[in-house]
């Protein structure tokens, strides 16, 4: 761990094991209530001087960016051995890591400056909150870090990070990278079980509680922040609809549908959970889809030929076997896939469910595993309320060799990002939330920064100054 920029291991440790082989993979100190404290008096200790300097963040920012490039190979490497994802994809997340901090180095905090129906002048402004604790989950647990700590740091705050116990040790080798270009208590990275977690949201110094994972430990956070009014961002699930309309090619839709339900073998909050087809195509695509999913590679994510890595962890895994033999039991085909591999590691092949719909919970609930169930629709009205019977609104997508067409169905759909032909694009300029369930408040663009800052109004007598 690194809390007030030292090095600091601990009594207690615990191991992570590698998903593709159910070895461990490695160990790391766990974080108890002495080294909370110190981490968060850091943190706390170093606001006033970092919040100070937006030239300085800058300038450090960009050093991140540039230590973490030069730090990917040995970054993806642990990120691939306990998470389970192809190094290529690992060397990609570390790459959008980067790819964050260099956007928001150059991102400006907003103000604006405005003249009062009473001749006076008012500049209204954005100052940070102090310290912030971030908690993330282990299906991206570095990009998400990205997401938090490069708008946070921007914003002139110091933070506090917790990974998933399932995934700490990319994390932690991060937050050394990251608390070695800024001063010391400025970013504090440590491990934990759930109950860290718990402690850091009900701990007094942070005034920011930056989320991401399930529904229901969101709701939890909330609850802990809202005891000193702590300002809260939640990330939370998804079950992502996407809708492929009457006109689209099956050839030119079927591989990004693949991938956008498929890849990070399923466990990605924002992919696509249920997929829409209408009669006329439904042969050719789901023809397309299946051949595609049989002949995918999926193995240890070291292989340079696999594509798909296991289930990051053997909870998740046993759910998502649950729901895919619950909905056969229920009447539904598997049409590709639906069984484990022969080998050591949590690998559930890529599986596509048919003759299912309202009231399965493979469809009703958010699978976060390699298995679509694909749904057939006559009239896309139908299409459209079956996409919105749903508690969750993270994103969904429309697919169609018509772009205007798809948009306005697109636009119909109740999520916070809906998408045409595309489901998985992220920038770090583009705002990203969810509505209902799936999250509160934003991440990224401007707008993601505003949320790691308040608003102060300076007012002033008689006309700008
Ligand atoms: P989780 O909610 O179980 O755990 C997430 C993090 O919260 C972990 O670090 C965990 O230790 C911590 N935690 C657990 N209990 C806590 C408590 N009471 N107080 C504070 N922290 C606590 O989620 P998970 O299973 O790790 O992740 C999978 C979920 O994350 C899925 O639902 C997925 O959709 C969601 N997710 C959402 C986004 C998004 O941006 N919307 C991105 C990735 C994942």
């Amino acid at each position: 761990m690194t809390i007030a920029g030292e090095d600091v291991d601990a009594r207690e440790r615990m191991a992570v094991l590698n998903p593709a082989t159910e070895q461990v993979a490695g160990e790391c100190g766990v974080c108890g209530p002495e080294l909370l404290d110190r981490a968060m008096e850091a943190a706390r200790g170093a606001a006033d001087a970092w919040a100070a300097d937006l030239e300085r963040r800058r300038r450090a920012l960009a050093e991140i960016a540039a230590a973490v490039r030069r730090e990917a190979g040995e970054l993806a490497a642990v990120l691939t051995a306990e998470q389970g994802k192809p190094l290529k994809a690992a060397l990609f997340e570390v790459g959008e890591v980067a790819r964050w901090f260099e956007a928001f180095a150059a991102m400006e905090p907003a103000q604006e400056e405005l003249a009062t129906e009473d001749g006076g002048h008012a500049v209204v402004r954005r100052v940070p909150l102090g310290v912030v604790a971030a908690i993330t989950p282990w299906n991206f647990p570095l990009l998400l870090v990205g997401w938090k700590a490069a708008p946070a740091l921007l914003a002139g705050n110091t933070m506090v990070l917790k990974p998933s116990p399932f995934t700490p040790l990319s994390t932690l080798l991060l937050g050394r990278v990251i608390a070695a270009a800024v001063p010391p208590g400025v970013f504090s990275a440590v491990a934990g079980g759930d109950d860290l977690g718990a402690r850091m949201t009900g701990h007094p110094v942070p005034r920011k509680i930056s989320f991401t994972g399930s529904v229901r430990t969101g709701a939890a956070v909330m609850r802990a922040a809202a005891e000193g009014l702590k300002r809260v961002t939640l990330e939370l699930g998804g079950n992502d609809a996407a809708i492929v309309l009457d006109d689209a090619d099956p050839d030119a839709v079927e591989s990004p549908l693949f991938w956008g339900a498929f890849a990070n073998s399923g466990q990605i909050c924002a992919g696509i959970k249920r997929l829409y087809v209408p009669e006329s195509l439904a042969d050719p695509i789901l023809e397309r889809l299946v051949d595609r999913a049989k002949r995918t590679p999926m193995g240890d994510g070291t292989d340079p030929a696999v594509k798909l890595g296991p289930i990051q962890n053997r909870p998740q895994f046993d759910r998502v076997s649950a729901l895919t033999a619950d909905a056969v039991a229920r009447g539904g085909t598997v049409a590709a896939g639906g069984h484990r591999l022969d080998r050591p590691g949590y690998f559930h092949a890529p599986t596509i469910v048919t003759g299912v719909g309202p009231g399965v919970p493979l469809v009703d609930e958010e699978q976060f595993g390699p298995v679509l169930p694909v749904m057939v629709y006559r009239d896309v009205e139908d299409a459209i309320a079956a996409a919105n019977a749903t508690e969750y609104g993270l994103s969904g997508s429309v697919w169609s060799a018509d772009v205007d067409r798809a948009a306005r169905v697109a636009g119909r759909l109740d999520a916070g990002t809906v998408r045409v032909n595309d489901h998985l694009t992220f920038s770090p300029r583009v705002p990203f939330g969810g509505r209902g369930v799936s999250g509160l408040g934003v991440e990224n663009g401007p707008w993601g920064l505003d949320e790691f800052s308040d608003l102060q109004v300076l007012r002033t007598p008689g006309p700008r100054p």
